[in-house]
């Protein structure tokens, strides 16, 4: 087994339980395997933990154990793939949900992997060439632990800095798009069509909250809306809905996910429209909305111009004002890894005082139970969705 050794100074965090090993904290990673399992160790020689490596973007690899005496095999890898799946039994047995994450990387133990379930349907994602090496390992057990109706395979490695996601059917017979059931709300899903599946399974909780309507609101306004998810639990809620998204794919999939819960489409509007383009079409022909949801991308290109989550949210906040209903609510979604939900929470203060606004925290979420994090990897806990209810 080879030893990595981190570099003078930068050993604290991974005393104190980190998991991640970022690269900028190894002294030579030039003689290094993607995938393969090394001791850690600190500047002085005294062991850290057993790793094993998978190249990602700024992450080298992921300490799986700090145990010495454990071996990181096989058997491990089973063991931590039938543990996950135990976890998931409350999900499993009920009957109005069948779509949720079953291995949530170093939550559950391996860094670098997740397993999607949609209606027994498995997305399994691996993040780097050298958890991919233990694919075969890893099909096989989710095929006698789950004996699932399809498997797809989706890679995301990059090449010389360029990530390409790549997705391929492995077992079943199955033609996308499926459905899948959300607190009996019914989503349209497809496995194969690149680094999105139409639904975002860590948002099940936002969904449900537009489902119960607690803001009893009449009108909803969907920015960055993709495949209109959140449009469909708030139409269910009771309130009638706006979507908007740049991609023209996105009225498609939208009407998709309309008809796949037999709601009719009639006086539910979708634009297909740049969002600060719509805010302000929407200002000037005095289109108000009692909630406004904005669940925006972290970086995103329109033409010739870029949108930088942190660097925008405060602009799409301040447009989303002038077009809120008196005393409505704004559901704001970010996720962005390196952001905490404190940044997020004091730049959305920072911007509702700067615009001489009041409101009341109602409701901050985050990942739900099927998405665990631990301690030792703080970007884990990547979503924050604060809801606010603006005075007046
Ligand atoms: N809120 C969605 C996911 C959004 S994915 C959900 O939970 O299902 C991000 C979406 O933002 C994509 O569909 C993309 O087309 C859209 N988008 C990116 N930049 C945009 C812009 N400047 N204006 C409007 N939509 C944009």
């Amino acid at each position: 087994m080879n030893t990595i050794q981190l570099k003078k100074g930068h050993e604290r965090p991974y005393m104190n339980g980190q998991l991640n090993i970022d690269r900028d904290d190894l002294s030579d990673d030039t003689f290094l395997k993607d995938g393969e399992i090394v001791r850690v160790e600190d500047p002085f020689g005294k062991l850290i933990g057993i790793a094993m490596l998978s190249f990602e973007q700024k992450t080298r690899g992921w300490i799986l154990t700090h145990d010495e005496q454990e071996t990181i095999d096989d058997t491990f890898i089973v063991k931590r793939i039938r543990e996950a799946v135990e976890k998931r039994t409350p999900l499993y047995n009920q009957a109005d949900t069948t779509a949720f994450r079953l291995f949530n990387e170093i939550g559950d133990g391996i860094g670098g992997l997740t397993v999607d379930n949609y209606d027994d349907h498995l997305l399994i994602t691996f993040y780097s060439r050298g958890i991919y090496k233990i694919r075969d390992l890893i099909i096989k057990t989710l095929m006698v632990e789950l004996n699932p109706d399809s498997i797809t395979e989706q890679t995301r490695f990059s090449d010389q800095g360029k990530m390409e996601v790549k997705n391929r059917q492995v077992t079943g017979n199955v033609e996308f798009p499926i459905t899948v059931l959300e607190s009996g709300v019914t989503y349209s899903v497809h496995l194969d069509e690149g680094p999105m599946t139409r639904l975002f399974l860590d948002q099940r909780e936002t969904r449900k909250a537009l489902e119960q309507n607690p803001y009893h609101a009449k009108s909803f306004l969907n920015m960055f809306a993709y495949s209109g998810t959140f449009s469909i639990a708030a139409r269910k809620g009771g309130m009638m809905t706006t979507s908007v998204d740049l991609a023209k794919r996105s009225r498609e999939l939208i009407t998709e996910n309309f008809n796949a819960n037999n709601l009719s489409t009639d006086g539910q509007n979708i634009y297909i429209m740049e969002a600060f383009e719509y805010l302000g079409y929407a200002a000037r022909n005095r289109h108000h909305f009692d909630v406004i949801l904005m669940d925006p991308p972290s970086f995103a290109r329109s033409g010739k111009k870029v949108f930088k989550v942190e660097r925008d949210f405060p602009k799409l906040i301040r447009a989303a004002l002038e077009i809120l209903k008196p005393d409505g609510h704004l559901i704001l979604s970010q996720n962005l890894e390196s952001a905490t939900l404190n940044q997020f929470k004091k730049q959305i203060d920072r911007t509702l005082a700067e615009a001489g606004r009041s409101y009341t925290l109602t409701d901050v979420k985050g990942l739900p139970k099927d998405f665990p994090t631990v301690k030792g990897y703080r970007n884990g806990k990547y979503l924050k969705v604060v809801t606010v209810q603006i005075h007046g």
